[in-house]
């Protein structure tokens, strides 16, 4: 099997790095009492990574598992619980939380902007007795970042916990869990870290904690709950085996991110991203809230996203994103995040994209890559080809 550059927005592109990792030298995560200290220092690039100093576990599993685990392990039957949702993973926490028997009420916003903070706020104004909220960073499906900043600060205002899914958000986009009063940060290895999918990690303030130990009832799950983790490095214990393998990994990768500016290079790649896109005469599906990771771009009149996938795959090698749900075959989506956002490679797909609307009949009204190279030049970048 030949394997394609990979440039979606996650999993992303792992470097060769990260990847030698991989084939190392494995022990026995239960019984090594070296890997519960490597552990608690990985947790420790996390924090750095994450901006806090609250305590950070990583889960074997994908992202998906933190969402739940987060939901599961807060939610006691008829607990009400705030859902702000812009996009498909801000929904979809509705059905973590009835799963576990909680009321969810869903403050629901326009689907192209990033959430209205004063709308919420008067909404809150009307109704504040919730347990926690729960809210998405970036909106991966359509490349939405919402205002997390300032959404925490007011949800504390009303002792609302949050929970906050930044899998695609942190890293390309500043995340600052302690200053923003985040309880529940939630992330995933395959994003902007670039290391293999499986682990996701998230970080569990003081208040968070307390009213996960205080439940009157027991979690309803085994895998799914947090409380499992208490106190695993004085007990030297963790509730399942650790895949090693993916953590080795992941501490590359964290060496890598935390070497690095990372934002200013996401944050100048997205910009030159949109501003190809605009003029070449695309159109960017978000109003508001442009993330820093990933751009959705629209898809003009009479393009197939198949065909232009297609084209992408077979003539440069390189897999470029399509959408899911609502936004199916309307948008492509062209991920730069983490090891993808470089200019050289970002560069490539454009080149790649220029071609490909060229064949499909959409002529452009100037080259993507043309205009991407001068963008990333104004910044410092040189790109060679
Ligand atoms: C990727 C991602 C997740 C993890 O879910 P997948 O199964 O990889 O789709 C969760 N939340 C967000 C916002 C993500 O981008």
């Amino acid at each position: 099997m030949s394997v394609p550059f990979v440039l979606t927005p996650g999993p992303t592109y792992i470097s060769n790095e990260v990847r030698e990792v991989l084939g190392r030298e494995l022990s026995n995560p239960d019984i090594d009492p070296e890997f519960y200290e490597f552990y608690k220092n990985v947790c420790g690039k996390l924090q750095r990574f994450m901006k806090t100093e609250n305590e950070v576990l990583i889960l074997a599993g994908e992202g998906i598992l933190g969402l739940e685990a987060a939901c599961c392990s807060l939610t006691e039957e008829g607990d009400r619980v705030l859902v702000i949702d812009n996009g498909i993973f801000g929904a979809g926490f509705e059905d973590f939380v009835k799963l576990y028997g909680g009321e969810a009420v869903v403050f629901k916003s326009d689907y192209e902007n990033e959430i209205n903070v004063d709308s919420l706020r008067a909404f809150l104004e009307r109704d504040h007795n919730f347990k926690y909220a729960t809210l998405v960073h970036c909106e991966t499906p359509s490349g939405i970042k919402n205002p997390v900043d300032k959404i925490c600060p007011l949800l504390k205002e009303y002792g609302i916990l949050s929970v906050v899914d930044s899998g695609s958000g942190m890293g390309g986009d500043e995340l600052k869990t302690d200053k923003w009063q985040i309880d529940i940060a939630l992330g995933g290895s395959q994003k902007c870290l670039s290391a293999p999918v499986g682990l996701t990690f998230l970080s569990l303030s003081g208040a968070a904690l307390e009213t996960i130990y205080g439940r009157k009832t027991p979690v309803k799950s085994f895998y799914c709950n947090l409380a499992a983790f208490k106190d695993w490095y004085k007990n030297k214990w963790f509730p399942y085996t650790m895949p090693i393998h993916l953590i080795y990994a992941l501490d590359k990768a964290l060496d890598r991110a935390l070497s690095d500016d990372f934002v200013k290079r996401h944050s100048v790649v997205a910009e030159a991203v949109r501003t190809s896109v605009k003029k070449a005469g695309l159109e960017i599906y978000a109003k508001s809230g442009f993330s820093n990771t990933v751009t959705a771009v629209k898809l003009p009149e009479g393009v197939s996203l198949p065909e232009l996938q297609k084209i992408v795959l077979e003539d440069f090698g390189i897999l470029v994103g399509g959408s899911l749900g609502y936004l199916e075959n309307m948008v492509l989506r062209i991920g730069h995040m983490g090891e993808n956002c470089r200019p050289e490679n970002i560069y490539r797909l454009m080149a790649a994209l220029d071609y490909a609307f060229e064949k499909t009949g959409a002529g452009l009204k100037c080259s993507l890559k043309d205009t991407f190279r001068e963008e990333t030049k104004k910044n410092g970048f040189k790109i060679s080809e």
